[in-house]
């Protein structure tokens, strides 16, 4: 087996990323003696169970797990998957969040919750409530209390200014949240921030707002309560619920007006994770791959040294090193800008925005086309479960998925690319480590796609977009060290 390919930390070294000090053996360890067991036996399990009343008949939604699995969850969030963002910095948090997805993609959802749960209160909240509520999420242990991002409704994720229709109301006694959300990941979170309307405010997006919701009312009853689990494909480690709220108590974030832009700022970290999170599923895949062609003999040759499966290899250790300097740039640049408030951003928060859709989308792409190919070199087993390949790519099928699908982010990347010249933003990035020629290139052919007509720039969207995310993968490439089979 390469070396780099031989754990997340291996490789994250190789990428000169440093990992916070004492973290990296006793979490592999963990994972290597523990953890594995239980996460495959949790995504064989399919969907945990809500126990919505307890004995006595009174409503609980109590998510119910084995214990090992709140080990499992623990173990990332003592290690810093959350409290390294705000504390320490970003890409100590996100290196954590690497180590967890190479074992478990769906895992670090609710880490990646809860970090958008936190970076929203500490950023938006009143001080009373920052004050009342952040501490809990940033806990070094096992008391720590989870966030959640809710947004969409049952009419569709993508155009939410059209779908969500959670009403929110101004009483006396502060704000109340009616509605229902769909796809409520991490349900159970002991917070939520959710995407509402108040009453009165504008049809659209720019009538939205975002509010935090606990778990609990302030009397100690159910806030919110959760209807059903989800029966997913994969992400088994994190329940998906529907939610119903119903008059639940909740607190204003950010500014009147502004909602959008905080519900687009929770997305983008979320997108962040998303990123990290394909390409630490890219590693696992190929070094699964090569484990299986390393063991196995076809006419007489290792299948490894079979020179078909070396070049295809060669090509996946490429992929995968441009896949990771895409992804690990937003991570970098979010230690920079994520403390913005809205909605006056900088032009570097701008050229994060190009970058987060980049990497968003061609990351996933590439952790589906990874996966796919780990399932073909294992042959006919891997398409057994006891071979464990064929969970990728039911993982990185998700991945592909929330946190807005393909369209959704050629298309907001494109937006981002077009207004307040991000496209220049981006190419004047990448001037140090890309070819002149191209970059012009590339430049000319935004232009000339700028110049269509709506209908036909967006169905010629994705060519470009494509073109794109991997010339600024391989510029960013350049700034890492190289990986080789030798
Ligand atoms: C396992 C899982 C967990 C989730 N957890 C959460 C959560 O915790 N919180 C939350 O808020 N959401 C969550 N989601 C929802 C997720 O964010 C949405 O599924 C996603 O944003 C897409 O919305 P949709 O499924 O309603 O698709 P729709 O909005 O109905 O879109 C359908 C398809 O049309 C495409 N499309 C949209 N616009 C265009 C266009 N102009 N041109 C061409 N195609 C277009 C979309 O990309 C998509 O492929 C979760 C989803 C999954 C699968």
């Amino acid at each position: 087996m390469l070396e780099f390919l031989s754990s997340p930390s291996a490789f994250l070294r190789a990428m000169d990323v440093g990992i916070p000090d004492g973290v990296a053996e006793p979490f592999e360890a963990y994972w290597q003696r523990e953890g594995l067991a239980t996460s495959a036996a949790l995504d064989r399990a399919g969907t945990p169970w809500v126990r919505q009343f307890d004995r006595f008949g009174g409503r609980i939604d109590e998510l119910l797990f084995p214990p090992a699995y709140w080990t499992m969850l623990h173990t990332s969030y003592r290690a810093g998957a959350v409290w390294r963002a705000l504390e320490e910095s970003m890409p100590a948090a996100y290196a954590i969040g690497y180590l967890t997805c190479y074992y478990d993609v769906g895992l670090y959802c609710p880490h990646t919750v809860s970090l958008g749960t936190a970076a929203a209160v500490a950023k938006y909240a009143a001080p009373e409530v920052r004050e009342r509520f952040l501490p809990a999420l940033l806990r070094r242990n096992d008391a720590v209390w989870q966030g959640a991002t809710w947004m969409t409704e049952a009419r569709g994720g993508s155009d939410l200014g059209a779908t969500v229709e959670t009403l929110a109301q101004q009483t006396p006694d502060g704000w109340r949240l009616t509605g229902d959300k769909y796809f409520c990941s991490n349900v159970g979170a002991e917070l939520a921030v959710v995407a509402a309307r108040p009453e009165g405010a504008p049809p659209g997006v720019r009538g939205l707002a975002l509010f935090l919701t606990p778990r609990l009312r302030s009397d100690g009853t159910l806030n919110y309560h959760v209807r059903r689990l989800k029966d997913k494909i994969a992400t088994r480690s994190v329940p998906t619920g529907e939610v119903e709220l119903d008059r639940s108590e909740a607190y204003f974030l950010g500014e009147p007006g502004h909602g959008i832009y905080h519900i687009l700022e929770v997305l983008n970290l979320s997108r962040v994770s998303n990123s990290v999170g394909a390409v630490a599923l890219m590693q696992r895949a190929l070094a699964d791959a090569c484990s299986f062609a390393t063991g196995r003999e076809i006419f007489g040759t290792k299948l490894i040294d079979q020179p078909l499966m070396r070049h295809q290899i060669t090509q996946k250790i490429a992929d995968l090193r441009a896949a990771f300097a895409l992804a690990w740039e937003p991570v970098r640049i979010a230690e920079e800008v994520w403390r913005e408030p809205a909605p006056r951003y900088s032009e570097r928060f701008q050229c994060f925005r190009v970058l987060v859709h980049l990497a968003k989308y061609w990351t996933a792409e590439l952790a589906v086309q990874a996966a796919k190919w780990a399932m073909e070199v294992n042959g006919g087993m891997g398409t057994l479960a006891e071979f464990g390949v064929e969970r990728h790519l039911r993982e990185a099928m998700i991945l592909n998925i929330w946190e807005g699908p393909p369209h959704r982010q050629i298309i907001d990347g494109f937006e981002a690319l077009e207004r307040k010249g991000g496209y220049r933003l981006l190419l004047d990035h990448l001037t140090p480590y890309a070819d002149a020629a191209l970059l012009e290139a590339h430049r000319r052919r935004l232009e000339a796609h700028f110049a269509l007509p709506a209908d036909q720039q967006a169905a010629q969207m994705e060519d470009i977009f494509s073109a794109l995310a991997q010339f600024t993968a391989a510029a960013l490439a350049s700034k890492y060290p190289a990986l080789s089979m030798a």
